[in-house]
């Protein structure tokens, strides 16, 4: 592990995105906590800053991987054939169970620091009021503040309900009201405000009458992730008086770098601004973009925005192979990948915890760990199910927290539990005879 890290360490520099030059000023700080939980730590921040097409062949390979080590180590001893099953059956369920944290639990990611005269603006985001997303409006605000934005827009999918839910206080100070509406030419757009509006005057509208009545009440409308429909070219939409374009978006990263060079020639030829966003909707909470502007955070931000200000799209993120050898080998990818990245005090956190594992898994306290970890787990889902169950009681029922969250939740605790009661009845029969 050492020795990889000497040949592979080459840290990431943030860089703009708009002319891939290295940034001075700007630097990332991770939380105090990480240091204490750099496994678990790192994995999570791997996951969210996967592309969206890659979720699938990823999780194929890991999950392939896994139950081929687990097959191997029930072949090499010995082991009965319910056991293995058990064993491969227990494994997956860790695994799943990794990804629910991953995307689940808050775990604060990096947080950017920046020169003074600078403001970050993440102007795409969601509540739970979206019928996708998982959090409220308070930890959305607790999110971006984490993630070292000044202020940000509350963009719901095609109403505007979500922005009454954010403490006062805060409002027209780090969160302003927004919406991202579908329009009748099969995609949407997000409209930036200063003032309250009533999302559902929006609807059913075509994008040249959305942008029309958008700039008659005096607000922005920016294009987000163009290139999840390719609908319209750029000129057509700035024709119909189009404000700004995404040109990152951490639920959509797959934009092809020769198309994202086009969109951005095309901007800085217009003198249109370009947005880095989140796009967030509670499921984890690391982000690796931060759209950066100089300005003056005690003046209005939608009007600022809507003076066409230059930008910085500040990345911490390398490029990621899309290679099927990539895929093949991804357990192995991703510890170069996070070899290559990773500063020395964490990789020396990675390896102590390396070595605890590796030194309880060998200890006569494993057993009883294995025993009781699928209790603790059942308990863990049981808890998490009703913290859920609190946060959705009083908003609209469908929603993905109601539809899928819950359920999961349930089924995992169910399972988790089963997994207990048959690791007991093993040990009981084994006794037995
Ligand atoms: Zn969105």
């Amino acid at each position: 592990m050492v020795v990889t890290y000497i040949i592979f360490n080459n840290p990431i520099s943030l860089y703009d995105l708009i002319d891939q030059k290295k940034v001075s000023g700007f630097y990332v700080v991770w939380p105090q906590i990480r240091i204490f939980v750099e496994p678990i730590y790192s994995f999570i921040f791997y996951a969210l800053t996967l592309n969206r097409n890659f979720y699938k062949p990823v999780i194929i390979s890991w999950i392939l991987w896994l139950v081929s080590v687990v097959i191997m180590y029930s072949l090499l001893s010995k082991q009965a054939v319910t056991k293995a099953l058990y064993n491969i059956f227990y494994s997956l369920m860790l695994f799943l169970t990794l990804i629910s944290f991953v995307a689940l639990v808050p775990v604060p990611g990096p947080k950017l620091i920046k020169p003074q005269n600078y403001i970050a603006v993440d102007i795409h985001s969601h509540t739970l009021t979206s019928h996708d997303n998982v959090a409220p409006a308070d930890i959305s605000l607790k999110a971006h503040i984490w993630q070292g934005y000044d202020v940000f827009f509350n963009t719901e999918h095609n109403h505007s309900n979500g922005y009454v839910k954010f403490p006062n206080e805060f409002k027209y100070k780090v969160v302003y009201p927004g919406m991202q509406m579908q329009t009748k030419d099969k995609i949407s757009v997000l409209i930036l405000s200063s003032k309250e509006f009533y999302g559902a005057d929006y609807k059913n509208l075509s994008l040249e009458d959305i942008i029309k009545k958008a700039h008659n009440n005096g607000m922005i409308v920016i294009m987000p992730h163009w290139w999840k429909w390719h609908i319209k070219t750029f000129s057509e939409l700035k024709d119909l008086g189009i404000d700004g374009f995404e040109i990152y978006n951490c639920g959509y990263r797959n934009f092809s770098s020769s198309q994202r060079s086009e969109l951005i020639k095309f901007c800085i030829d217009n003198g249109l601004p370009m947005f880095g966003v989140t796009d967030w909707h509670g499921w984890g909470y690391m982000a690796d973009v931060w759209t950066v502007l100089e300005g003056d955070l005690s003046y209005n931000i939608e009007e600022q925005l809507a003076k066409r200000p230059k930008t910085k799209i500040i990345l911490y993120r390398q490029e990621q192979s899309g290679s099927v050898f990539r895929f093949v080998f991804e357990p192995f990818y991703t510890f170069y990948y996070y070899v290559k990245n990773v500063e020395l005090k964490y990789f020396v956190s990675f390896i102590t915890w390396t070595l605890i594992i590796f030194l309880i898994v060998v200890s006569k306290f494993f057993n009883y760990i294995k025993n009781y970890f699928p209790l603790v787990m059942a308990l863990l889902y049981s808890f998490t199910a009703i913290y859920f169950y609190n946060i959705v009681k009083n908003v609209d029922s469908n929603t993905i927290v109601v539809k899928s969250v819950i359920p999961a939740l349930i089924a995992f605790c169910l399972i988790w539990f089963v997994l207990w009661r048959l690791n007991d009845t093993n040990k009981s029969q084994k006794y037995k005879s």
